[in-house]
């Protein structure tokens, strides 16, 4: 992982957990409790490349049917709306 942001340079990273929102050809896979390391100044967060290869992999076995996810939740979706009034 990384020690430091390549955003902003700062040397100041938490390692936390967080939600993980992936997308593969349209299809959302939401991921809880990833594990990452978040920049302290600017909130850039950075995830280490074999657990982003696993949740890529367990998309696909979603997607494919191959696995069923923990749960599902709807989620609203709006276009933006430019300011012009
Ligand atoms: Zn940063």
């Amino acid at each position: 992982m990384a020690e430091q942001c390549s955003f902003c340079g700062n040397t100041h990273l938490t390692p936390k957990t967080t939600r993980y929102i992936h997308q593969q050809n349209g299809d959302l896979l939401f991921v809880e409790q990833v594990p990452c390391l978040e920049c302290d100044y600017c909130g850039e967060q950075y995830f280490e490349i074999d657990g982003l290869k696993r949740i890529e992999a367990d998309h696909r076995a979603i997607v494919e049917h191959r696995k069923s996810p923990s749960r599902f939740v709807q989620v609203a979706v709006q276009e933006f709306e430019t300011a012009t009034r």
